[in-house]
């Protein structure tokens, strides 16, 4: 059982009724209770259906026999009560439901068989392979889908998963649902907002303000201003906005290997795209840097001046309008970049006149235990600052903060507006988040059982020559597989061999990197050492197979 259930009594089963019998004969019964007093008793009957078919989908002929069977157990039940009402006749309790069943009966009996079980047909769930087909059907054929057998998800809790046979899977990898799947503060939140009112920005409500002033006070001066938006990609939009609207410059400096959006622009700046299947290389004002990785790239950890040597390549961008990375490059295979990195690169885009945005919307509220963003670590302060995924733990959600400055240039007289961004619901959600994530402690967690992840995986090297470097800070962690420790050959299919045995051992984690060959470890933050003590034991397991 999930460690999150072990300690306390979640419910209570009663084996006094056990007969061995049809399964079916449980599900009718169930439905025959939920359906009295219901205005529209097949409909209620037929979302029982599908539900029971979430977890174990119906045979022909038990769909044929169930409507029957429910009509059955009803009239069974108003026989018994009878007969018992006789023999007992001050004991109310033999009649709770010949009320509702006397309401209900006759209404029920009136529906069609036919009907029934066509509409019993119809509730049936789809197994992965149809819900597959009928994507595949419908959707755009680029949208790929994680696992050789993908997974089909219908519940999530915390840092679990479960798929329709019921089956728990450890989320190693999702960093979305920051404070834990469907946690419910942040459930609540949402859904207490959306029974109220959900609006813009345009009319006043106390939530704008307060949710700003929240985040506001997790960043360093000077960032003082903030806009909310809707994903990682709009906020990005903006930030390059803002860039070019405070320097009037067009320019942009990237890093290589780097993902920050999928609009036209955001493509145009991210070498993973333009570079990738599809690309069509770089725009003459964009200018990608050498991905500071100092395990495979020019300069390696034991040069103790790597940060500054990769920041001197920033000095032949002529004119600059924008630097962007992530502080943590994630997407370009988990990346901790050297010591003074960013503070070289900032310094000298800042002294051609550039202004340096920070991607935190992979690393921010804590992620990498020992700072709230990860450009912390970095002794720097961003000009721009973006935020994404995890501030609405799965609601649409993003947030660009910067100064009073570059604020005041892009207010040139054209508005700026979001409909959805900054939404009456969004800041419901955003400030849950936050709360959750200050109550929960969730930073200093990250860390204690990040350092414990970490010092597990870092034992694999000595057992597993395919592992050439286990990096990360709290839990933000790579794990890059190689065929050669001495030429580093990436390990890309045994990379993908491995996340794919992990899945059929219930932990899901993900690959990343220019090769694909870095596993990808980054999970909802209440993860806890027994789950990373599972993580390490399985991924040994993988290996040693
Ligand atoms: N920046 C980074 C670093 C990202 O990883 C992503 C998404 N993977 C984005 C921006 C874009 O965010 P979204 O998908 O929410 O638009």
């Amino acid at each position: 059982m999930a460690s999150a259930f072990r300690r306390k009594i979640t419910g209570i089963l009663d084996f006094g009724d056990i007969v061995y019998s049809y399964a079916i004969a449980d599900l009718a019964i169930a439905i025959a209770y939920v359906v009295l007093d219901k205005s529209d008793p097949l409909s209620a009957a037929a979302s029982v259906v599908r539900g029971y078919q979430e977890l174990r989908p119906l045979a022909d002929d038990e769909i044929a026999s169930l409507f029957g069977l429910v009509l059955l157990r009803l009239c069974t039940s108003v026989c018994v009560a009878a007969r018992q009402q006789r023999q007992r006749p001050d004991d109310e309790y033999l009649s709770v439901s010949q009320g509702p069943i006397a309401a209900t009966l006759p209404a029920l009996a009136a529906i069609d068989f036919d009907v029934a079980e066509a509409a019993f047909r119809n509730a049936r769930g789809k197994t992965p392979e149809e819900t597959l087909a009928a994507r595949r059907r419908v959707i755009g054929p680029n949208l790929s889908v994680s696992y050789r057998r993908p997974v089909k998800i219908v519940r999530g809790w915390m840092q679990y998963l479960y798929d329709q046979a019921g089956r728990q899977y450890l989320d190693g990898y999702n960093n979305v649902p920051h404070v834990g799947h469907s946690h419910p503060r942040v459930v609540q939140a949402a859904a207490e907002q959306m029974l109220v009112l959900n609006t813009n920005t345009r009319y006043l409500h106390d939530r704008l303000a307060l949710f700003a002033e929240r985040l506001i006070a997790t960043l360093p001066d000077p960032l003082r201003v903030c806009y909310f938006v809707n994903s990682g990609s709009e906020a990005n939009e903006l930030a390059l906005r803002l860039a070019r609207a405070h320097t009037r410059r067009r320019d942009v400096v990237v890093l290589d290997a780097a993902y920050h959006g999928n609009t036209t622009t955001l493509v145009d700046i991210s070498p993973y795209k333009f570079n990738g299947p599809g690309g069509e290389g770089a725009q003459p004002w964009v200018h990608v840097l050498p991905l500071p990785d100092t395990y495979r790239g020019k300069f390696r950890r034991d040069d103790p001046r790597a940060g500054e040597k990769y920041a001197e390549f920033a000095r032949h961008v002529r004119n600059p309008g924008a630097f962007i990375a992530e502080s943590a490059p994630s997407v370009g295979g988990q990346i901790i970049l050297p010591d003074r990195y960013l503070a070289s690169v900032y310094a000298i885009v800042r002294a051609a006149g550039g202004v340096c945005i920070a991607d935190e919307v992979q690393t921010a509220y804590g992620r990498m235990g020992t700072d709230f963003y990860a450009f912390e670590a970095q002794r720097v302060v961003p000009d721009v600052v973006v935020l994404g995924k995890p501030i609405g733990n799965g609601y649409p959600l993003g947030a660009v903060i910067t100064t009073r400055e570059i604020a005041a240039s892009f207010d040139n007289g054209m508005e700026f507006f979001s409909t959805f961004g900054g939404s009456t619901v969004a800041c419901a959600v955003g400030l849950a988040v936050l709360d959750v994530v200050e109550e929960e402690r969730l930073q200093s967690h990250a860390r204690e059982v990040g350092d414990h992840l970490l010092a597990g995986l870092r034992a694999l090297p000595d057992r597993h020559p395919l592992v050439g470097d286990v990096r990360g800070s709290g839990l933000f962690i790579g794990v890059e597989l190689v065929r050669n420790r001495e030429t580093l050959e990436p390990a890309t299919t045994e990379a993908a061999d491995i996340v794919n045995a992990l899945r059929d051992r219930g932990i899901l984690i993900g690959t990343d990197g220019p090769f694909e060959n870095v596993l990808k470890i980054r999970p909802p933050m209440p993860f806890t050492r027994e789950d990373a003590d599972l993580l390490v034991r399985r991924l040994d397991d993988v290996l040693s197979s």
